[in-house]
């Protein structure tokens, strides 16, 4: 097919939407090209809360919908295709893309843009840690907040809790001991009112003691409130730690290998529990090697290979990436999974 147009941009990440909503707004006949899906890498922006006029935090994806929206109001036309060439026949451009050609009289090219790496010896090892190409993007904030130079407990008061490869329970306290121990940090620690048992301490003991057992209940450990930590089985240990963690009260909940160690059936059982915390509202991070788990739990995985970043990305991409296989999967991964 033969298009024509005054205005043709190749790619529709916020730069090229913002031309196209400007291109049409004057009236000009306008075409957008391209090859993913509307947004570019915004749609991988969960919160965005730093483009001018944006006060209200909004996900990627529905601020670039909202500027496709607002772009086809105006009259621009969007075409999925990937575009292959661009030449210039007289005085016009002409534009190949998906076995289609556009002829217009200006094109802008919104392809986006990739920061330039320096090449130098260290760069890739230390990129990602200390070394970053974005400050914000790249930058060890939670909340709007450095974290890198603050101590544990700042950075639990945060929102930031976390679970522990090699077990870090109090063995001489019972499991509802261990679970309020969690909650310290919204404690009231006035050592005047604790000496003579302030009613409103006590009250706010009692609300924490019931606090805590709920949140047995959460993990399905009911049954051992006041059951001793030494007693416990490993599984119900790693059971335990999960609730102790979410008496702080966190938003992102870190979990370092909470399968280590378990039986099938407690693998299933902890799965289960990750998937409740994160329907409860909590995001969830968790380091696993069990590949199993890990597929059918994460939204997002990131592999690693000796400390670098080999791949990112959803399950299904995981599965099929050649790095990882060759890495980790084994060549009849891909099959397996198509
Ligand atoms: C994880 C992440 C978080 C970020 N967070 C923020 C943030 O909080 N605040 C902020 O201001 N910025 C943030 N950014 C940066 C911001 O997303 C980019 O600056 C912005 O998307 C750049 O817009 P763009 O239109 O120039 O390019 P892009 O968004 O890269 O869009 C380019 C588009 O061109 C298309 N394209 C490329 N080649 C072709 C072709 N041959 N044919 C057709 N189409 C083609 C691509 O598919 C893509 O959709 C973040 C980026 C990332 C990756």
């Amino acid at each position: 097919m033969e298009y024509s147009c005054e205005l043709l941009i190749i790619g529709a990440g916020p730069a090229g939407l913002a031309a196209a909503q400007y291109g049409a707004r004057a009236n000009l006949k306008t075409i957008v090209i391209e090859e993913m899906a509307a947004g570019g890498q915004s749609l991988l922006i969960d919160q965005l809360e730093n483009y001018p006029g944006i006060l209200e935090p909004v996900s990627g994806y529905d601020l670039a919908e909202s500027m496709r929206v607002q772009a086809e109001r105006f009259g621009a036309e969007f075409v999925s295709a990937s575009v292959e060439s661009v030449e210039k026949e007289g005085s016009r451009f002409v534009v190949k893309a998906g076995g289609d050609r556009f002829a217009a009289e200006a094109v802008i090219v919104a392809t986006g843009a990739k920061h330039r790496h320096l090449g130098v010896p260290g760069e890739d090892t230390f990129a990602g840690r200390g070394v970053s190409y974005c400050a914000t993007c790249d930058g060890p904030f939670f909340k709007g907040k450095r974290i890198d130079r603050l101590p544990a407990s700042e950075v639990a008061r945060l929102g930031l809790a976390r679970t522990f490869q090699n077990l870090q329970v109090c063995l001489n306290m019972t499991a509802l001991e261990n679970v309020m121990v969690g909650a310290h940090l919204r404690l009231d620690r006035n050592v005047l009112k604790a000496a003579f048992r302030w009613p409103s301490l006590r009250r706010a003991d009692q609300a924490l003691h019931q606090e805590a057992a709920e949140l047995m209940r959460f993990v399905g450990l009911e049954h051992a409130l006041e059951a001793r930590a030494d007693a416990m089985s490993y599984g119900a240990l790693k059971r335990l730690e999960i609730a102790r963690a979410l008496a702080m009260k966190p938003r992102l909940l870190f979990l370092d290998e909470p399968a280590a160690g378990l039986n099938p059936r407690e693998t299933l059982e902890i799965d289960e529990l990750i998937r409740k915390v994160a329907a409860s509202g909590v995001t969830v991070v968790l380091v696993e090697h069990d590949m199993k788990m890990v597929m059918s739990l994460s939204d997002r995985i990131l592999v690693l290979d000796y400390g670098k970043k080999l791949a990112e990305g959803t399950a299904a991409e995981i599965r099929q990436d050649p790095a990882v296989i060759a890495a980790y999967l084994g060549a009849g991964a891909a099959g397996e999974t198509s």
